[in-house]
């Protein structure tokens, strides 16, 4: 006996996918794919029966088919800066951090989402890798984490970064589905270069990145220049290794133009020392980079669990700072809220960070917070 087809995600459809269904399997004219389109990502509606446009028989049809289930909001946290952090719940229970960052002078609001439940890269110092990894999220959960945080706000979102729980590379059609409907006139709007992917350097990905037609913004967890280091606290991305990185940071500079940005989380005795300085240095000479150095987010737990989280930030930001500028290498401290910012997105993040820390002191989020 056949097996009946379980209904399908209608927002887990690429545009290809959807336009099979509609036009192949159900014989509808190739101008309902958009029409379609607009409903679930332009206007975000949450049932079938909203899309007045389609036929009765088509909603219908579409319903039996497919399922359409908007998230929720369990939790918001808000902080006194305006940043507000929400539990987001899907369909299945399983629920994911997203946070809302309004820039201090009204102008942008950026929203970073989560790509993954949990992630199995295993970090050392993030709170999302000791959990380990549940599911991916699909396109639909992704872009709609984005409006969901629009609607609270009751404001347009401006920019948006993929930083929040998960590696989008180890998820990468869907991540980057939900970057092109985030960026479509037909979805979200939001122009590519105001949206940011942050890896933490799976090579492949790079090399697809390099390649999209979007000109969507590459940020790369560093943490260390150092291969051992970098090995010890960052496991899940040993299989590649700092030469293979930087040969492809190398690449999509030269392929793209753009300036991928590196991320390094400041640690105490772990990744400060002189030669990891003198690495991080090395790793970025003569390549198309900006290093952002972000003070470490201390995460508690259980002591007795694991030691290897028990990582303080690090006070010797300023010798980074000072050793990468004279070197030539561009840089940014991110500490306070005032401080530049191109884009957006790096500023905004450690805002949320600082801002996270007031709110829970037991932080879960992984990510740029
Ligand atoms: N998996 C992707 C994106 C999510 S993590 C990545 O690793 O890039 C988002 C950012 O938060 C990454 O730069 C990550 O290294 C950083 N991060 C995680 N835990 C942190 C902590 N405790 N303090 C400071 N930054 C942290
Ligand atoms: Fe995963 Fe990024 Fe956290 Fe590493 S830093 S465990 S890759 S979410």
């Amino acid at each position: 006996m056949e097996a009946i087809p379980s209904p399908i995600d209608i927002k887990a459809l690429t545009h290809a996918e959807l336009e099979r269904l509609l036009v192949d399997d159900l014989g509808q004219a190739k101008f309902r794919v958009k029409q379609v389109e607009q409903w679930l990502w332009q206007k975000g509606v949450g049932s079938f029966d909203e899309m007045t446009n389609l036929s009765k028989d088509l909603r219908a049809q579409l319903a039996a088919a497919c399922t359409l289930q908007l998230p929720t909001i369990v939790t918001r946290q808000c902080s006194a800066d305006g940043t507000r952090k929400y539990l987001v719940r899907f369909a299945d229970g399983i629920a994911v951090e997203t946070v809302g960052i309004p820039s201090s002078d009204g102008s942008r609001l950026t929203v970073c989402f989560s790509t993954q439940a949990g992630c199995a890269m295993g970090c050392t110092f993030c709170a999302t890798g000791w959990g380990g990894f549940t599911r991916n999220l699909n396109a639909g959960e992704m872009v709609e984490q984005v409006r969901l945080v629009g609607s609270d706000f009751e404001r347009r979102v401006t920019n948006v970064v993929a930083m929040g729980q998960g590696e989008p590379f180890a998820n990468y059609d869907a991540s980057i589905e939900a970057l092109r409907r985030i960026n479509a006139e037909l979805g979200l709007g939001i122009g590519a270069r105001h949206i940011t992917l942050s890896s933490c350097g799976i090579i492949g990905g790079i090399e697809w990145l390099a390649r999209e037609p979007e000109q969507f913004t590459l940020a790369i967890s560093l943490h260390s220049a150092i291969q051992e280091t970098r090995d010890t606290i960052m496991p899940g991305v040993k299989a590649h290794p700092l030469p293979r990185l930087r040969q492809a940071l190398n690449e999509y500079g030269q392929l793209t133009g753009r300036r991928p940005s590196l991320e390094y989380a400041l640690m105490a005795g772990v990744n400060d020392s002189d030669e990891h300085l003198r690495s991080l240095v090395d790793f970025c000479s003569g390549m198309l980079c900006h290093v952002n150095l972000i003070p470490l987010n201390p995460i508690k737990r259980d002591p007795q669990a694991d030691q290897s989280y028990l990582m303080e930030p690090s006070a010797r930001m300023p010798e980074f700072l000072r050793g990468l500028e004279q070197a030539g290498v561009q840089v940014s401290l991110r500490n306070s809220r005032g401080s530049d910012i191109d884009g957006a997105c790096g500023q905004l993040i450690q805002n949320s960070r600082a801002s996270m820390r007031q709110i829970v002191p037991f932080f879960v989020i992984p990510t740029p917070l």
